[in-house]
């Protein structure tokens, strides 16, 4: 059996509309997320993983960006809609006010693992990417995955800062080997 985790990035309030770093449209992904969230829970093949854009006060970070999901701040948190397992796997990147923490892979959970030892722990070999924005740490993240898994990239619950940024970033992925379908696509053969 392949295990699969579902890695869902930065459905965080600052990165919907009326946030500090507003997606365009971000908050459209939150439904067909919550239906694969839905699919995969308590399915004993899948984990589900959120990352947590977290930043310091005084990331460094802020001299590209402006501020946003400053930890504990309401930015930060989940977009209300989105229904987040209790048993799902937070992974918290760009703790570091050095470091920009673009990739879950990155990140860091609660106890310190990072995100390549949870998914060696789960025996995961199939690593499927969604969240916002398509073309900085979805990209990054997907980029990070195909290393090590066999990844696929859930275009309808993506969404980009650009359409020609988004455009160009599904592109890349798909170079490095990326496999790009929808979440109906795999609710029907994955789960
Ligand atoms: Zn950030």
């Amino acid at each position: 059996m392949t295990r699969k985790a579902l890695l869902i990035v930065d459905l965080l309030n600052d990165f919907m509309p009326g946030g500090a770093l507003p997606v365009p449209d971000g908050d459209a992904v939150i439904k067909p997320t919550n239906k694969i969230i839905d699919q995969c829970e308590d399915k004993e093949d899948w984990i589900i993983i959120l990352a947590v854009d977290w930043h310091p006060e005084d990331s460094k970070h802020f001299d590209k960006w402006p501020i946003h999901c400053v930890r504990n701040t309401p930015g930060a948190k989940f977009h209300p809609d989105l229904n987040v397992p209790s048993d799902a796997v937070i992974i918290y990147k760009g703790l570091n006010p050095s470091e920009d923490g673009y990739s879950a892979f990155d990140g860091i959970a609660w106890n310190g693992f990072e995100l390549n030892d949870i998914l060696n722990i789960f025996s995961i070999g199939e690593v499927f990417v969604c969240g916002v924005a398509t073309e900085v740490c979805v990209k990054l993240t997907a980029i990070d995955a195909i290393k090590k898994y066999k990844t696929f990239l859930l275009l309808d619950a993506c969404r980009a800062l650009t359409p020609e940024g988004g455009r160009k970033a599904v592109k890349e992925m798909e170079d490095a080997g990326v496999i790009i379908m929808t979440t109906e696509e795999v609710m029907k053969i994955k789960i």
